[in-house]
């Protein structure tokens, strides 16, 4: 464990105020860095009191003690794991796209959103540098997010057919997104090592929704690949051998007891190269979430 905050169970509770503290300025001043926890942006889950991990085993520890969803997504948003990705997530934040010069980046991890008790779970990368970096909510303030939400709302599993901002109003009605690595990596590749970092916070939210979840959506071919270990560890069962990544596929799975069955689908995620080549189409993206909604509340409403 390192850092001057360290608490009596040994983990630093300060991440975002020491690094503030070392750059010479109070949280409140530190523009550019990442936004301090608890300072007031919207839906924001930690506090200056929620411990950080600083590596692989701090992770593993956290994720695995957290109790709730909300604790959960609270040690999620303040990880400092991977010093790569967090130097990145943070120099963006301070440089930022000239088209938002104006706003406060995020900066920091980009926990799951959405119902604490969902019946679908919708799987992507990890956030964009500009879109959920900037806004701290995932999917957000980015193209692929306004396919997204469009389809979602269309699907009738999300309240607005745009998500542009924490804050905005937007909800997720039964359904849930978590990205497998939690924060932007450089050219949205990240490594085997940061992906294998991050799991824990997948497996311990897979962990926490077993009981409810009906439905899993993969977006894209890194998701599918790294949801694999991930649902294991959290204890569902899988179909041998495993199906390759394709559009449209579906692998049935089990969990619990009872071996409750889940259906995994597998997306297109719908980044701007796809959408731009028309390898994905609204169509396509609306066909996938009208399947997931069936499978997941047939006749039900979602979120009622
Ligand atoms: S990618 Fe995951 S494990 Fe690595 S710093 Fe971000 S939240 Fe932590």
């Amino acid at each position: 464990m390192t850092g001057t905050g360290a608490a009596p169970d040994g983990l630093d509770r300060t991440g975002s105020r020491q690094q503030a503290d070392e750059a010479g300025l109070a949280p409140d001043r530190a523009a550019g860095t990442a936004v301090p926890p608890g300072s007031g942006w919207p839906d924001d889950p930690a506090t200056m009191a929620t411990p950080v991990a600083h590596g692989a085993d701090e992770v593993t520890e956290l994720a695995r003690g957290s109790a709730t969803m909300a604790e959960l997504a609270a040690r999620q948003s303040v990880c400092r794991a991977c010093p790569r990705l967090v130097s990145w997530r943070e120099q963006v934040a301070a440089h930022k796209r000239r088209s938002f010069q104006a706003e406060r980046y995020w900066g920091r991890p980009v926990p799951g959103w959405g119902d604490e008790r969902p019946r679908i779970l919708i799987i992507g990368l990890a956030p964009a540098a500009h879109g959920g970096n900037r806004t701290g909510r995932i999917f957000t303030g980015d193209r692929s997010g306004d396919w997204l939400f469009g389809s979602l709302h269309r699907c009738g599993l999300a309240a607005q057919p745009t998500s542009v901002a924490a804050g905005d109003g937007q909800r997720l009605l039964g359904t849930r997104m978590a990205a497998a690595v939690r924060c932007a990596p450089p050219a949205n590749r990240p490594s085997p090592q940061e992906r294998d970092t991050c799991a824990p916070w997948l497996a311990a939210e897979l962990a926490q929704i077993a009981g409810c979840v009906r439905v899993i959506v993969a977006l894209g071919g890194f998701a599918w690949q790294a949801s694999w270990p991930v649902l294991r560890t959290a204890g569902f069962a899988l179909p041998r051998p495993r199906p390759p990544f394709r559009h449209g596929g579906e692998a049935g799975l089990t969990v619990g007891a009872a071996a409750r069955p889940v259906l995994l689908l597998g997306c297109y995620h719908p980044s701007q190269q796809n959408t731009f080549t028309g390898r994905v189409t609204h169509g396509m993206l609306d066909d996938i979430f009208a399947r997931a909604r069936h499978a997941a509340f047939g006749d039900l409403t979602p979120g009622s």
